[in-house]
């Protein structure tokens, strides 16, 4: 039997193990967190359930498909519900939308609340729907790094497609020139930051990311977001999946243009085939530190995505305005991003991001109270002044919060802890604390992220947020049917 390694339990890794188990592959996970997951991991405070990282699903499909591929009903694992009203989001004029999930109902909901007609909204959700059938083979689907996928007809047809894409002007400048009303255009601007980029520098291409929400639909999975990872952990342990925790692989081993295995502990562990999802920064600068001739110093000097700040909040109280998923825009969003890429510091006036996954799943918080992971895009570890930024943003994100809602949240936050990019980093060794790996401000990302297999060593694959596609869940899993995709 043939043997796998991967080292990380990111979800990327467990889909790569769970795809390579099915392939007959013997596999051995090598974790070094005491538990898998990654950045979709969960922790408890004071009696508050939290979803540490992505709170955000689509595409549940792609989770779906894996338990298929082993012969085994989804449904038997994991199970998740469409959310009708996608995200609440309010703007400092008074302004509130509901963003539902029925394009009829969200377009007649922009025209009322905002004065833009309807059918400008579906005029753009049917260029992002444009934009998908263009794109999604041959940049999300495939290796771009394989002359076969360009050789296959959609492939060639989608070539020839290209201009429509858009991908010559910026998504503000394209959002700007669709629609006349400023609340809707940073509406669509806010998909940039699903992958970390900026609009003001990203190409209209990103004007894709609507159509996966608007008619692939959001998802709320029902036992919480680390139940994704819970069950695919259950299903690759079934199919024989070796994890093995507190493990931190430091070298992966490589003689003569070939991947032997990895060193960890002080052992070797021999494989004949080894799959990072360790970020492609670190494995080559730590896992490959040996073979500085390996290192592809173009692809990993490419601008990282923006990181994050969330402050997990225990609230003792319940607003029934809010939804699952809510935004507090920023007044000036070119400000805020200004900040973010340009000065790469914290803007006074940042938009907030609002989970409380209790409104789904009340055990998530005790009776009467909610639990809030309360989010900002903030720029990448640069080793700014961090204390510094975290307290301000803190004091201007609860002055916000406050004002929109009309309530003093100090004295309803009962319990409190903090990630940054410096955690991010060294949680789940990203680098830079990035949390989609490399930004998508430019049209050419796509094509420099890094490959799913070493071009210079043999038996040697990647997989995770900072390889090809990218970022995100959905992203993520097909990166790990990519790599299962071009091993033999
Ligand atoms: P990671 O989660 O990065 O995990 C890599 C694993 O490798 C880690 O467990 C790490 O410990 C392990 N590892 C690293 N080095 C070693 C080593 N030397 N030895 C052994 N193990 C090692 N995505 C969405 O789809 N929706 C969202 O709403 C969303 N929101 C997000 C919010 C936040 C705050 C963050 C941080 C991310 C968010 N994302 C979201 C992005 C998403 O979480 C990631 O793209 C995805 O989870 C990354 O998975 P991965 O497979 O690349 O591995």
């Amino acid at each position: 039997q043939q043997k796998a390694v991967i080292i990380g339990a990111g979800i990327a890794g467990i889909a790569t193990a769970i795809r390579l188990a099915v392939k007959g592959y013997a596999v051995n996970v090598y974790e070094a967190n005491g538990y898998p997951g990654g950045k979709l991991s969960e922790f408890e405070q004071s009696g508050y359930r939290f979803d540490a990282g992505p709170s955000l699903f689509t595409m549940p499909q792609y989770v779906d498909e894996l338990f298929a591929l082993a012969g085994k009903n989804p449904a038997n694992y994991f199970t998740y519900q469409k959310l009708d009203v996608v995200c609440k989001y309010f703007y400092e004029d008074g302004t509130r939308l509901s963003a539902y999930a029925d394009t009829k109902q969200f377009a007649e909901e922009i025209e009322t609340q905002t004065g833009e007609p309807a059918t400008a909204v579906i005029k753009h959700l049917a260029n992002s729907r444009d934009i998908y059938s263009i794109t999604n083979h041959v940049f999300l689907e495939r290796s771009l790094h394989r002359l076969k996928t360009y050789l296959r007809w959609d492939t060639i047809r989608s070539i020839f497609r290209f201009p429509q894409i858009d991908p010559f002007r910026t998504m503000h400048k394209a959002n700007a020139s669709g629609f006349k009303d400023k609340r809707v255009v940073q509406f669509f601007d806010r998909y940039a930051t699903y992958n970390g980029s900026n609009p003001y520098q990203a190409p209209a291409t990103l004007n894709v990311i609507p159509h996966l929400e608007h008619h692939f639909g959001a998802y709320f999975p029902d036992g919480g977001m680390y139940s994704i990872t819970k069950s695919l952990v259950k299903l690759a342990e079934e199919l024989g999946v070796k994890f093995y925790y507190n493990y931190k692989v430091d070298e992966i081993v490589v003689i003569n243009g070939k991947a032997k295995g990895i060193r960890a502990k002080g052992e070797n562990v021999l494989a004949d085939v080894v799959v990072s999802n360790m970020d492609i920064w670190f494995t080559y600068n730590r896992l490959l530190s040996k073979h500085p001739q390996l290192h592809p110093k173009k692809t990993l000097n490419q601008e990282r995505s923006s990181s994050a700040l969330i402050f997990y909040w225990g609230i003792k109280k319940q607003f029934p305005l809010l939804d699952l998923h809510n935004i507090f825009f920023s007044a000036d969003y070119k400000a805020e991003f200004k900040h973010i890429w340009q000065q790469q510091d914290i803007y006074h006036d940042p938009t907030v991001y609002l989970n409380i996954s209790s409104k789904l799943k009340p055990d998530d918080a005790p009776d009467g109270c909610e639990n809030w992971f309360v989010m900002i895009n903030v720029p990448a570890n640069n080793g700014q002044d961090w204390e510094r930024l975290i307290t301000d943003a803190r004091t201007n994100i609860i002055a916000k919060l406050s004002r929109l809602l009309g309530e003093d949240l100090p004295p309803l936050i009962v319990n409190e802890s903090i990630l940054d990019p410096r955690s991010i980093e060294s949680r789940t060794s990203s680098y830079k604390g990035s949390i989609y790996g490399t930004s998508s401000n430019n049209q050419f990302a796509a094509f420099l992220r890094h490959a799913n297999q070493s071009s210079k060593v043999e038996g040697l694959y990647f997989c995770g947020g900072s390889v090809h596609p990218g970022g995100g869940i959905p992203l993520c899993l097909l990166s790990a049917k990519i790599v299962s995709g071009v091993i033999n």
